[in-house]
């Protein structure tokens, strides 16, 4: 008979590894099982984030924003350079170097903690049983757990009729692993992944063409700021088509000198199109992923979009089965993954945790980046609540002259009446930074007030947060400039 666990950890992504290192520091006997490897084969720990998300999609943006700066920017700071030049390869060997480290350090904290690590898929089994197959091969083993976290996360979305074949058309794994810059790139979705994917290759040097179902742009994020963005991505170059819905890819040969390629149609307000991409990437989001769990064996309740039905605590409608992250309802975000796994076990470990899903930061690491926490305008004149709104533009701040990025604004929006935090919205170099201190005073339930009063460095970016929530009292104290 197999061992029997205080709790099995199923998936080793950002949900599951942080759950399980959190329980085994509480004193729990804890196992996760992942199947997850690496771009070499391997077994590899850390998930979508890790392997192929969060972490190698910001590499290969810091990689592509480095070599813009040198072709595009210095010259205004007076530096001249020779002939700059992008040797892909290397831009995805430094990537894969970061990933390997990173996901090699999850495997350290595990046998620190105690964790005990199976290189494996799961299966649930009834009887609080989990099946392991290792994905070396060899026996299938059976183990046992008081508790069981289902921490599966997601896998790409596809589209029935635009199928991928791993080299001209790719889902956002494979736009992470081109070996040169596509001459032509299309990309189906101008969601966040289709943008950050969009922007790296662009600025590697390929035309990029962004192919969005929807009218609008961006419509999680503030009305202003998604206006900007538009306008400004537009202006660096993508070519962003709202209203386009595709309707079918084929792979053949393309262009005058018949390269290999792919043939897009897609249907507008205007009617129905054809181009040509040397690559497309398919970008249309994500699916929670309970491929291969037997959910229906085991009797568990799935919503009806797919994703493990869970209640605020993330407890399952079976006893002592939670589910966290991409595979439940809410923002598919590592922060929200990792928040969820950490209530769960510090619940069954007898604290009282919940996670503030009103304070959940939310960042596109595009340039410049975007971020936000809370409400936005449209959601509060939606909820007919009285609010106030106050904007600052980065062309009025010091530091973004200085730094020669002044496309932007910080947009605070509060309750009229009582002055608490509704939401706040930067569009900024480093926006994703700069969200912190919002983030951190929706938590506290500050008010405008309290960002008007704290002290903020000069000349900083975050000056633009304090003059945004004065501007929402109609107290702008001008630019210090
Ligand atoms: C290109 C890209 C960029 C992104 N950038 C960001 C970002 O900047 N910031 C951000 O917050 N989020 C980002 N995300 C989203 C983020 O990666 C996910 O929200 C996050 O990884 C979810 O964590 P998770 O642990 O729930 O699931 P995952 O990270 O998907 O991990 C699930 C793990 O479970 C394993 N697994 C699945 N089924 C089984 C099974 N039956 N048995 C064993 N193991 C199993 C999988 O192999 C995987 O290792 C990005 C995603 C993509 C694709």
């Amino acid at each position: 008979m197999a061992d029997v666990f205080d709790l099995i950890v199923l998936g080793g992504g950002p949900a599951g590894y942080v759950a399980a290192i959190r329980a085994a520091q509480l004193g729990l006997g804890v196992a996760c099982i992942d199947g997850g490897v690496g771009s070499d084969g391997k077994p590899s720990l850390g998930g979508t984030c890790l392997n192929v998300g969060c972490i190698p999609s910001k590499a290969l943006l810091e990689s592509s924003e480095h070599f813009h700066r040198c072709k595009a920017e210095l010259k205004d700071h007076g530096v001249t350079t020779g002939d700059v030049r992008i040797d892909v390869p290397a831009m995805i060997a430094r990537k894969n170097k970061i990933v390997r480290g990173l996901a090699s350090g999850v495997s350290t904290l595990f046998a620190k903690n105690k964790v005990v690590s199976f290189a494996g898929k799961g299966r649930l089994l009834p009887g609080m049983r989990v099946e392991v197959s290792p994905l070396a091969g060899g026996p299938v083993e059976t183990i046992e757990a008081k508790n069981i976290l289902i921490a599966t996360g997601s896998l790409p979305r596809d589209i029935d009729h635009v199928p991928t074949d791993g080299t001209i058309v790719v889902d956002s794994s494979g736009a992470l692993d081109f070996t040169a810059a596509p001459e032509k790139l299309g990309v189906i979705g101008a969601g966040v992944i289709g943008l950050e994917l969009g922007s790296v290759w662009h600025r590697l040097g390929s035309q990029v063409v962004l192919l969005e179902a929807m009218e609008t742009f961006l419509p999680g994020a503030d009305e202003q700021i998604a206006d900007t963005a538009f306008k400004e991505m537009s202006r660096q170059g993508l070519d962003i088509r709202l209203g386009a819905r595709v309707l079918s890819a084929k792979i053949g040969k393309i262009g005058k000198d018949g390269k290999d390629g792919v043939q897009v149609s897609y249907e507008n307000s205007e009617g129905k199109h054809s181009i040509e991409f040397s690559k497309l990437v398919v970008a249309v989001g994500r699916k929670p992923n309970t491929q291969g769990l037997d959910v229906n064996e085991v009797g568990l309740l799935l919503d009806e979009r797919g994703n493990v039905h869970v209640d605020e605590f993330c407890k399952t409608n079976l006893p002592n089965i939670y589910a966290v992250g991409d595979v439940v309802r809410g923002p598919m975000l590592a922060h929200k993954a990792s928040e969820e796994g950490i209530m769960v076990v510090e619940r069954i470990a007898g604290e009282q945790t919940r996670v503030n899903y009103d304070a959940i930061p939310w960042v596109i690491y595009t340039s410049p980046e975007i971020a936000w926490v809370g409400k936005t305008e449209r959601q509060l004149r939606a909820s007919a609540r009285d609010y106030k709104v106050g904007v600052f533009p980065l062309s009025a701040n010091g530091r973004a002259r200085a730094m020669g990025h002044t496309v932007g604004l910080t947009k605070v929006l509060a309750d009229k009446k009582s002055d608490r935090l509704l939401g706040v919205h930067i569009m900024a170099p480093m926006a994703s930074e700069m969200i912190a201190e919002a983030v951190l005073a929706m938590e506290f339930g500050a008010s405008a007030e309290d960002l008007q009063r704290t002290i903020h460095a000069h000349p900083s970016l975050s000056e633009t947060t304090h003059e945004a929530a004065l501007a929402a009292d109609g107290r702008t104290l001008n630019f210090h400039g």
